[in-house]
């Protein structure tokens, strides 16, 4: 024995029970055959000539710490945004926004309200912060159940988490539905709308988050560079919430989180932006064209506002995503429950109806 004794350091007990993630597996390679990965939710589109060469500037200095303050990054949000600076935060991933979030507003035992099946971060997340994950079904298409969701709000809610387009699923919230519903959550709770899929949204009605953040003092933007901005790699996100909220997500920002390189590809990104959106536009066609395919084939898929689409498979999910690996496509399952699936490539999406037409389900 080499200690005092033989006890060995604990964890805080939550750590036990945080979830595991589960990443989109890599395409495996098949001979004669180009996979492709459509099981995270990534820009199929190679990065703009223009942000990689902006991002190769700073990569000759790696060994010089990032700005701390983001000073250029947080003065390019505000402005294409049109908020003040002190209300908007920046962290690694909207993932990192969430994090900061619960630990900022959690205490431990503090219920975090959130629709399920969402997006996977979330309990890990609550749990990680010894937060309580209070999960809400969704309804039968996918849709986030309002009225359930405010039904579940105790004394003890700290966070409810609006996830839309609703990661994986499909469907968004309405802007008048989102009014409604924020006009009867407790003032004292902070309402996060994760907005990582805002620019795929083509509906009526569509949410408009600056008009809510500006409304409501307790609600929460989270946005993205890793989808509609191809920046995935780079881990680059941001919240828009007023003075008081956004302050108390910058206390809890890791130090230098946000890589130079990220600051870069980020600024470059909102600069080339009309071309970037234009390829958000070829992804949004490509989407109806699945859906359409889909549908062709007997396959109706909940209302796709994202850049993916989810097949309610139950028992055959295993089987799906094995039929989609069979012809070369790498699927998201989601065991007993569904397989997500990503708009990626014009062949990668066309053997995605192909596989789910021959599908016997
Ligand atoms: C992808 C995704 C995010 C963002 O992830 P980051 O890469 O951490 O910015 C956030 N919320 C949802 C619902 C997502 O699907």
């Amino acid at each position: 024995m080499t200690g005092q004794s033989s006890r060995i350091p604990q964890p805080r007990a939550n750590i036990g029970a945080i979830p595991a993630y589960v990443p989109g597996k890599p395409p495996v390679a098949r001979e004669g055959l180009t996979t492709y990965k459509l099981s995270s939710n990534e820009n199929p589109y190679p990065p703009l000539p223009g942000v990689v060469e902006a991002v190769s500037e700073v990569v000759s200095r790696m060994n010089r710490y990032p700005d701390m303050g983001n000073v250029d990054l947080f003065a390019a949000l505000a402005t294409r945004l049109d908020v003040p600076v002190e209300d908007l935060t920046l962290a690694t991933g909207s993932v990192g926004l969430i994090y900061q979030v619960l630990q900022a507003f959690c205490d431990p035992a503090d219920e975090v309200v959130h629709a399920w099946r969402s997006f996977e971060a979330y309990p890990i997340a609550v749990t990680a912060a010894a937060a309580t994950s209070v999960r809400v079904p969704v309804t039968a298409t996918g849709e986030h159940d309002l009225e359930a969701m405010l039904a579940a709000i105790t004394e003890r809610t700290k966070v409810v988490m609006v996830c839309t387009p609703n990661n994986p699923t499909g469907p968004a919230v309405s802007h008048s539905a989102l009014v409604a519903f924020l006009d009867r959550v407790p003032s004292h709770v902070l309402v996060v709308v994760d907005e990582a899929y805002v620019e795929f949204v083509r509906m009526d009605d569509a949410v408009d988050g600056i008009a809510l953040y500006r409304t409501y003092p307790n609600v929460v933007l989270t946005r993205t560079f890793s989808k509609a901005y191809g920046l995935a790699n780079f881990r680059v996100g941001y919240a828009v919430a007023q003075e008081p909220t956004a302050t108390a997500l910058r206390a809890v920002s890791l130090p230098f989180g946000v890589s130079g390189v990220a600051q870069a590809a980020a600024i470059a990104s909102l600069d080339a932006e009309a071309e970037l959106l234009e390829r958000v536009e070829e992804l949004v066609a490509e989407r109806a064209r699945v859906v359409a395919g889909l549908s062709e084939v007997g396959w109706d898929v909940p209302d796709a506002q994202g850049n993916f689409v989810w097949f309610e498979l139950g028992e055959r999910t295993t089987a799906f995503a094995e039929a989609a690996d069979a012809a070369g496509i790498v699927v998201r399952p989601f065991a007993g429950e569904g397989v997500r699936a990503s708009i990626g490539e014009v062949e990668a999406n066309d053997r995605l109806i192909a596989v789910a037409a021959a599908f016997d389900r």
